[in-house]
């Protein structure tokens, strides 16, 4: 079977064909970044996103079609992000889907984005369910249980932002480039991470919730008291926070294995290409009998693969919406993954 997919819920425009037997191949991923369209403004611009899906997806697509060898005609599915995300942008990519279903016939499959994220560590591996999924991306961070394609029950959330959000803001007033994850990444290799010292949030809160907006504020007052930074301060700086970073998300994790008695822990959404919090979450699944699996580094931040694989096991499972409905779906620009699992008719705002 041939599945084609599309993303475009935030700054990446992405198209990418599967071809699924008792396996699954990634014939085609491409992905087209925005960074350069909105470096000049420090972060996403909602507005610009939405044009450049709009301007870029034709060509995105035909390029992923062209990679994989596959005609239109010959795919036997078509899934397509209906959302969360920059709502402007999640309409080019769905729009362009509808239009590529109704010429060609193929099914379309409305995916929630996060639901591609909380499935992408199959593109690669054959991970039975349940298991454990530290979800963390630029707009959320989460832990799940995900029970199958569609069923997915939250443990805990942010309170505030998201950790992807947080290495991008730090980044940010830190003077690092953007995107924000890589670059304290990097800066942290040189880095003194027991330089500067950081809060530790939630300690001593029971629950699987997470909070990043204290260690935003204190790498703020430590940058000012260090201020000008030199390329060193900055490095600590950037080792200090990933670190205490890391340490929150891995904690909560801890606790949440124990809870569940999950014996599969999988990461996954941007933040998950982070090499230390890799390691970290391996240590600790390790420490409770648990196996650790992570998408490679491609398959965490945005693809259309991961679109294409939720789609595909959505349709499978006889959770995809019929034809009719899903060409009539507003693209929502907020869907909780855990809410239910099918996207709801008509109910776009
Ligand atoms: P969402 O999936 O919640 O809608 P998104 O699609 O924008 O958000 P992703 O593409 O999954 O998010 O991830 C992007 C985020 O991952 C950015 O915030 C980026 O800084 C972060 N990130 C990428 N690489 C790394 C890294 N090596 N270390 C830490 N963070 C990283
Ligand atoms: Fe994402």
């Amino acid at each position: 079977r041939y599945v084609f997919g599309v993303e475009s819920s935030c700054d990446d425009t992405a198209a990418a064909v599967l071809k699924i037997t008792d396996k699954v191949e990634v014939l085609s991923s491409v992905v087209l970044g925005q960074d350069a369209d909105h470096a000049p403004f420090g972060g996403v611009v909602p507005e610009i996103a939405a044009r450049a899906h709009a301007e870029k997806i034709d060509k995105v697509a035909y390029q992923a079609l062209l990679q994989a060898d596959v005609p239109p005609a010959d795919l036997d599915l078509i899934a397509a992000t209906a959302g969360p995300g920059l709502i402007g942008g999640v309409m080019a990519g769905f729009t362009f889907a509808k239009g590529l279903s109704m010429a060609t016939g193929v099914p379309l499959v409305p995916v929630n984005h996060l639901e591609g994220h909380a499935l992408s560590v199959g593109l690669e591996a054959d991970v039975a369910t349940p298991y454990l999924l530290l979800l963390v991306s630029g707009g959320h961070t989460q832990l799940l249980v995900v029970e199958g394609p569609g069923k997915a029950r939250r443990l805990g959330t942010t309170i505030d932002d998201a950790a992807g959000e947080a290495f991008d803001k730090t980044a940010k007033l830190m003077g690092l480039g953007t995107p924000g994850g890589p670059a304290i990444e990097r800066a942290a290799k040189e880095g003194d991470p027991d330089r500067f010292e950081m809060p530790r949030p939630l300690l001593g809160r029971g629950g699987f919730d997470f909070s990043f907006s204290g260690l935003k504020t204190a790498v703020r007052q430590a940058a000012e008291e260090a201020s000008p930074l030199s390329d060193q301060d900055r490095a600590d700086l950037a080792a200090s926070f990933q670190k205490a970073a890391i340490e929150h998300l891995a904690r909560r994790t801890r606790a949440a294995l124990e809870e569940t008695g999950a014996k599969t822990l999988v990461a996954a959404g941007g933040v998950a290409s982070n090499q230390m919090l890799r390691g970290r979450l391996e240590e600790i699944a390790e420490g409770a009998g648990a196996a650790f699996v992570a998408p490679s580094l491609r398959f965490c931040t945005d693809n259309a693969a991961m679109i294409a694989l939720a789609g595909y096991l959505l349709h499978e499972a006889g959770m995809a919406p019929s034809q009719e409905d899903a060409l009539a779906l507003a693209p929502r620009p907020r869907w909780p993954l855990d809410e239910n699992a099918a996207p709801v008719v008509g109910k776009g705002k």
